[in-house]
Order: structure tokens, then sequence, then C-alpha cells
């Protein structure tokens, strides 16, 4: 899985970002990064690895800004590493973007955009994203405009949030089949992946539907149909805290695990699952034929997941 974070604020970005990304690291993530708009340009730090690597690197920056979007990635397309990261960022640097979910179009995509000059730096589904925003930023000369522009271009499943430093204030936000949850304080609006990341902000949030388009803007949220017709949204207040949010509103978090298996395998294979039933694993590419000479296979774990080993290894040795 992922998480996202993303604010706009009367007061310092940075803190919010990183505390909501933390919420999130039970998502399970292999690399973490963040963009704030620092006066008229991008500041972005991305880090391979556990979140405190991100922490580290921005240990001695004064990070300013008060919009900003955050990100822990599940590599799906290109190598867990700093590059391939996100935020991704297009040629201008002027607008930042993290994606949560899969471009399945977007081979075509990108080779549409290499011949209309832009340059990639990445190996990720997500950067045909930010570079395709930029194009129809430029024929639309509005952001809102482009995101719609670029929403009828995608196919696939996506959480978006962009900034840009065309308008500084603002996180430009759509969503198809990944989650995102949306909530606004007096002084911020914030979004994220799930409820957790923003209960100490706020309990009244807003869950975004596929194809809605939400525009934070400080204190205020607007949101709007894929046409760009405004549109209301009803508040669901939160009724729990915390620490029960984190359990997803059951009993305990082992309910909570047992609940959540089909989903969790799901995203686990997202991305490397062709067709209805082969399972791709191109990181095990490079030991693939050394496989061949393996003649014992070790489980490790403790707990629950020794059991699940014992298990696995059952079925490893029928398999094989
Ligand atoms: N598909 C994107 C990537 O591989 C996003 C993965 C995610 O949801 O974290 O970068």
């Amino acid at each position: 899985m992922c998480g996202i974070a993303a604010i706009s604020a009367n007061k310092e970005a940075l803190p919010f970002l990183l505390q909501g990304l933390e919420k999130l690291e039970y998502r399970g993530y292999d690399s973490a990064g963040i963009t704030t708009i620092e006066g008229n340009h991008l500041f972005t730090k991305k880090a391979k690895g556990r979140l405190q690597n991100l922490k580290d690197l921005l240990k001695d920056e004064n990070v300013l800004g008060h919009v900003g979007i955050g990100h822990t990635r599940w590599a799906t397309h290109g190598i867990p590493s700093n590059l391939n990261s996100h935020p991704h960022t297009n040629n201008d640097e002027t607008i930042s973007l993290v994606h949560n979910g899969i471009i399945e179009n977007y081979r075509e995509l990108k080779e549409i955009l290499i011949l209309q000059g832009y340059q990639f730096h990445s190996e990720t589904d997500s950067e045909v994203v930010v570079h395709m925003m930029d194009y129809y930023y430029k024929k639309e000369k509005d952001l809102q405009k482009a995101l719609e522009r670029v929403i009828t271009r995608i196919e696939g499943s996506y959480a978006l949030c962009i900034v840009s430093t065309i308008e500084p204030d603002k996180v430009f936000i759509a969503k198809k089949d990944s989650p995102l949850v949306i909530g606004k304080t007096a002084d911020a609006s914030v979004a994220a992946s799930d409820i957790p990341a923003i209960l100490d902000y706020t309990k009244d949030v807003y869950f975004l539907e596929d194809y809605e388009i939400a525009i934070l803007n400080k204190g205020n949220v607007s949101f709007f149909d894929q046409y760009g017709n405004p549109i209301e949204k009803e508040i669901t207040t939160i009724p729990y805290d915390n620490e029960a949010a984190q359990k997803g509103g059951y009993d305990t978090f082992m309910l909570k695990e047992i609940h959540e298996q089909p989903y969790a395998i799901a995203e686990t294979l997202r991305g490397r699952v062709e067709g209805t039933d082969r399972i791709v694993l191109p990181e095990l590419d490079a030991i693939h034929d050394k496989f061949k000479t393996f003649n014992k296979a070790y489980f490790v774990a403790c707990g629950t997941a020794y059991h699940a080993c014992l298990s696995g290894a059952n079925i490893l040795e029928r398999l094989t």
C-alpha cells in the first residue's frame, strides 16, 4: 500500500506531513518523500527506506512552507530508490505530485509525452501524471482544468495530490479506486489516505468519491465533479479517537488484521499480477538462475506469523 498526506495551512506544513506519514506507516512502504512550497519554488526531499531516513535528511533544513504533500511509496513500477520515490516534478519544476495506485495506460502516455519533448527521470507509472499536468496547464492556463483533463486520460487507480508554484496556496486532489479522506480546521485543510493521519487535527471529515476533485486552500476546501461543477459534500464525524481509528473501528488489532487480509493480499500483489493468474516478481530476476541450485528455504517469523510460515513451508514443499 502507500500513504499520502497533504496540507494547506496558515502554519508550517512539515510537522503535519511527517506526523501524517508516520500514522500511515502501518500500511507498509519502501521509501518516503515530501514537497513543500517555499516562496516561489518547490522544496522536495525523498529517501529510500524508512521514514526516519527522510527525517534525518530534513533535520538540518529550515522547512517553512505552509503548503505541502507527502508520500510513503509501495513500489509497483520501478524499484524502490530515491529517483523513483514520490513526489515527482515537472521539467519546469513548477508542479509536484504524489500518487497512490497504478496508471494502467502509462506506457502509451509516456510515449506521447516523450514525443512532445518531456524528459522522464523515474521508472514509475506516476511520473506521466505530472508531465500531463504540465502539458494541459500550458493549454488551459488553469490548474484545475488541467487536472480535469488529466483524469479523462489516465486509466487505473489513483489518489493524486498536486501542489504548484503557480497557485502556491492550494493542493489539488483527485481520486479513483484509492482512498482519500479530507478534513479542515479554522486555519488548515488536510488530506490523507486514512483517518488516523488527520484525527489529531479534526474529527470532521469528507470522504472523496471516485472522479471527484477537491481543492485545499488554507481553512477552505472546495469540491467539484470531474467537469468542474461545484458540489456539496456531507461531513462525517468520526465517532472514535485516534487509537480506535487505528483499529479501524474493530475492538482489537487482531480482528482488524483478520478482516483486512483480502485487501492486504490484493494490495501486496498490486502491480505484480499479469492477466488473471500470473504473478510477476521482477525483484527476483537477479537471482532467478540461482533458484535451481537451492535445496532449502528458511521461513523466519515469530508469533502468529510463525504459524502462517508453517503453512507456507508446507505449500512450498508440495509445489516444489
Ligand atoms: N505506482 C506508483 C509507483 O510505483 C505508486 C505506488 C504507490 O501507490 O505507492 O511509484
